[in-house]
């Protein structure tokens, strides 16, 4: 590193360590600004991430702020600006901000500043109110590609610029990609995020995007091509396809599913997806590639989706789900609470009617109401409380009392443990039809017994097998209670089957299980209605073993 360059240094504060928290924002802005020709000799360029979950990371904000502008300066090598005028001590801080890190990123840039660094922001949050954060030198609003490198070359040949400036989205085919300019290597974090357009066709009203262009745009096809490659070259075992849209141009969709099983057979990718565009064409495509779709659903109630400006057709919804199960794709549901006009009676009228479409995980989570978006500026109309600070959950609203929030909360907290973590799609509903209570009651009964559990949980650190457990002893328990201990034992055996079965998908490990039914019946659709099963399949002892073959998951009978 020359002594005369200036360091630009791109950062950003991640939530989690995993390739779907990767700093692609800021790892763009890398791309562009080294690849800016103006200010090729003139600057060195890096990307420094920080995580929420690295062991040193301070607890509290100001600490965490003071940790931060440590570390970049170190990274920076410079010490500020000498008050010579000369720019040895010099450098440029670019700071990509989110909901969840802006409050830390603002109080970094205040304290580089005092000592002479220059400190621009961008990302979401600022793209949504860029006048409102005080504490850079400059904020950015919408896409960065062009204006940030051109702003850094004002700023070297001391032009003046705005304060705020709002972007003009570049031309996709212009773009770098920090994959292929060696930016970012989603070897180091065993995944990426890949971006293969820009834009919403939707104006979901709590989305960012409820108030930019309507117009989607494609990165073009050698760039997304020459990725993969890459993404092959670097056996990248997971992807997640960044494209609210994806499904909506069929015809793209099936073109880049067959590109991605030609290229990557061995990657698993995560698909968002809008249900009511699924054919049975574009399912089959989907099951030529591991992957996994999110769909989201966010209501089941017509009244309130239109509040949001989210028309559903919920005939094609079902259709499209109902393919999908037909052909096997893995699928999860995403539903939201706290939505304007949604009572508790009709969120769990939500919870009740996902979970009859069978999807394998279902998430539920708290609508933020984000400043700058359509429902921000509609919330006091529409009755919405929220918090004034990120990540501006929703207190209550005309429909939810706090307590109905709060039983909602701990109702998302019980389905993300027993449903979700638990892997119970394939029996759950079977329960809740043998019990006779709807799956939103019986998280709620989940949660009163397993209070701790539940908020102590998180999906991706509980063991399976613990969680398994837990599971067998709660239903043993409601079916005692309420007179149904006859259909225990075939329970037991179907959730210890298909628990062995998943495990062994994801490990690859094999499990010995004792069970009081004879497992091809157990394997069989007969499990998915138990009550049936017990009427009709006498119990036969037996011992299997799963284990992987090329298929999937499967077992064998061993004495
Ligand atoms: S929530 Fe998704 S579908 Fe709706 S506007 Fe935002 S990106 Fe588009």
């Amino acid at each position: 590193m020359s002594a005369s360059t200036v360091r630009v240094i791109c950062t950003t504060l991640l939530i989690e360590k995993s390739p779907q928290a990767l700093p692609l924002g800021a790892a763009c802005i890398s791309s562009a600004v080294k690849n800016y020709q103006p200010l090729k000799d003139l600057i060195e360029v890096s990307l420094k991430a920080f995580c929420l979950e690295d062991k040193d990371f301070p607890k509290d904000t100001n600490t965490a702020a003071e940790y931060i502008a440590q570390k970049l300066i170190e990274t920076a090598g410079r010490n500020g600006n000498d008050g010579s005028g000369g720019q040895t001590g010099f450098a440029i801080f670019c700071f990509s901000c989110f909901v969840w890190n802006v409050v830390i990123m603002e109080a970094a840039s205040k304290i580089l500043r005092e000592k002479g660094f220059v400190c621009i922001a961008g990302g979401p949050e600022i793209t949504a109110h860029p006048s409102f954060y005080k504490g850079f030198d400059y904020t950015v609003s919408g896409e960065g590609e062009i204006t940030v490198p051109s702003l850094i070359q004002k700023i070297l040949q001391s032009e003046k610029s705005d304060k705020v400036i709002i972007s003009k989205s570049p031309d996709l085919s212009l773009i770098y990609s920090p994959y292929l300019d060696g930016i970012i290597d989603p070897s180091e974090y065993e995944g990426a995020l890949w971006e293969l357009a820009r834009g919403c066709p939707f104006k979901c009203a709590y989305c960012y995007e409820s108030k930019g262009e309507k117009t989607v745009r494609l990165f073009p096809m050698e760039r997304i091509k020459a990725e993969l490659e890459l993404f092959a070259r670097k056996k990248v075992p997971q992807v997640f396809v960044l494209d609210p849209t994806y499904n909506v141009n069929k015809k793209r969709a099936v073109e880049l599913l067959r590109l991605i099983a030609a290229k990557t057979p061995n990657t698993f990718y995560y698909f968002e997806a809008r249900a009511e565009f699924i054919d049975r064409e574009l399912a089959r495509e989907f099951t030529r590639i591991p992957c996994a779709l999110q769909i989201g659903l966010q209501s089941a109630n017509e009244e309130v989706l239109k509040l949001v400006n989210r028309p559903w057709d919920k005939k094609k919804f079902i259709r499209g789900i109902g393919v999908l199960n037909e052909e096997g794709v893995t699928f999860g549901l995403d539903l939201i609470y706290g939505l304007p006009g949604e009572s508790f009676g009709t969120f769990r009228e939500g919870v009740d009617f996902a979970v009859s479409m069978l999807p394998n995980n279902l998430e539920i989570f708290c609508l933020s109401v984000l400043p700058g978006t359509e429902l921000g500026d509609r919330a006091s109309a529409l009755g919405l409380e929220y918090e004034s600070q990120p990540p501006y959950h929703v207190i209550k609203t005309k429909q939810l009392s706090k307590d109905d929030m709060e039983r909602a909360r701990k109702l998302a907290a019980a389905c993300s443990y027993f449903y979700n973590a638990g892997r119970a799609v394939t029996w759950f509903n079977s329960v809740c039809r043998v019990l006779k209570i709807k799956p939103s009651k019986f998280f709620e009964i989940f949660y009163q017994k397993n209070s701790e559990i539940c908020e102590a949980a998180c999906d991706c650190q509980c063991n399976h097998t613990d969680i398994e457990k837990v599971q067998l002893n709660f239903l043993k328990g409601l079916f005692n209670e309420r007179g149904l201990g006859k259909y225990l034992k075939a329970l037991e055996d179907i959730v210890k089957f298909y628990g062995a079965i998943s495990r062994t998908t994801d490990t690859g490990k094999s499990e010995t299980l004792l069970l009081n039914y004879n497992a091809d019946y157990v394997a069989s659709d007969y499990a998915s209605d138990i009550r049936y099963f017990c009427e009709n399949v006498k119990p036969q002892k037996c011992k299997i073993q799963t284990f992987m073959n090329k298929g999937g998951a499967d077992f064998k009978y061993i004495k």
